[in-house]
């Protein structure tokens, strides 16, 4: 089968490789769209693993369930929750199983093959039937939605509620999707990128967008909101971007940190103690909100077919990493057709 693997710094390779099979605790599924994440470039950036098939957003049918032929059967619509938590440990006691002590052992597109490729492994618990009506597209978008509908729950939005997203990248743009269904009476989006911030504001779920860069964002920010949002989601990860969450977030508010950065980050506690701001981290999701990812996309409540710019095959994956990777660049959600 063709695939594709990590083969150095920001360098992918189309590969030719034996298919896997099923085995006595894995089933087989067809791939037929993988959603390019943040992380992936993350990876893909560092250039290791080499060989690593990277790819954990996606849908598929099943080609061989394997030791799971009393739920699946051939042809089934599908998609997965990328991991094989241990189920013993005391977080998989309480599905949190991205906790779980050896959820790197085994996710696929993370540590194991995953779905840039014809074909993957998954865990039988793990797959879950895509509901009739629901595209392939949207079965790859559960993922990232479950994502972004923890970082919603974990900031506890609440109809009425001001709500400021940094950053519009997927997450960010799903971040506001998900805190509009949840009633928020208000919400702002900020972001460097001009052709960014105009397609936040076309998608609809963003009152109002504000440049990243304005060396005059917080004061606007806080004039807006006459003191601060309630909740702030910051979805990009550089400091000045925690900085200028934690600095637009009111009294009380709360800022849920989704972005990833690898290095320390400075921050003024002071307002932190003054405001009586409460900073959570997000990672992950629960079973639960994948499922409910699932539901509100299948009933199109939550619509992520706008979001996908471009589906391209295997061979064009490289370039479509570059794309996503320009900082000037207009793309958001690159999709894989293997
Ligand atoms: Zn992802
Ligand atoms: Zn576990």
């Amino acid at each position: 089968m063709k695939a594709v693997a990590i083969e150095g710094k920001c360098q992918l390779k189309l590969i030719e490789t034996e298919p896997p099979q099923a085995t006595d605790s894995k089933l087989l599924i067809k791939v037929e769209r993988t959603g390019i994440c943040g992380s992936d470039i993350h990876m893909w950036h560092n250039g290791v693993p080499v060989g690593l098939i990277m790819g954990h957003e996606f849908g598929g049918t099943i080609a061989d369930p394997g030791p799971a032929k009393d739920m699946f059967k051939v042809g089934d619509r599908v998609t997965a929750l990328p991991v094989n938590p241990c189920m013993e440990c005391k977080y998989c006691k309480r599905q949190l199983y991205a906790a779980c002590v050896k959820y790197m052992d085994d996710a696929p597109g993370i540590s194991t093959p995953g779905a840039y490729a014809e074909y993957m492994l998954a865990n039988p618990l793990m797959v879950r039937k895509l509901p009739d009506g629901m595209t392939m597209e949207e079965g790859a978008m559960v993922e990232p939605a479950a994502v972004a509908l923890r970082a919603v729950h974990l900031g506890n939005v609440q109809p009425g509620d001001r709500v400021l997203v940094v950053g519009a990248g997927i997450i960010g743009l799903l971040c506001a999707a998900w805190a509009r269904i949840s009633g928020a009476a208000y919400v702002a989006l900020s972001e460097l990128n001009p052709v960014r911030r105009e397609k936040a504001l076309a998608f609809g779920d963003v009152d109002e967008v504000f440049d990243a860069g304005d060396p005059k964002l917080q004061k606007k920010l806080l004039t807006r909101t006459d003191g601060g949002f309630d909740k702030t989601f910051e979805c990009a990860g550089p400091a000045p971007a925690v900085q200028s969450a934690i600095g637009a977030t009111g009294y009380g508010g709360t800022v849920v940190l989704v972005g990833v950065n690898y290095d320390l980050v400075p921050i003024y506690t002071m307002r932190v103690n003054m405001r009586e701001i409460m900073i959570k981290g997000s990672y992950g999701y629960s079973p639960d909100e994948f499922d409910t990812s699932i539901d509100y996309i299948a009933r199109k409540v939550l619509k992520t077919d706008r979001f996908v710019d471009d589906i391209v095959g295997l061979e064009d994956l490289q370039k479509a990493f570059e794309r996503l990777d320009d900082p000037k660049g207009d793309a958001v959600k690159i999709m894989v057709k293997p």
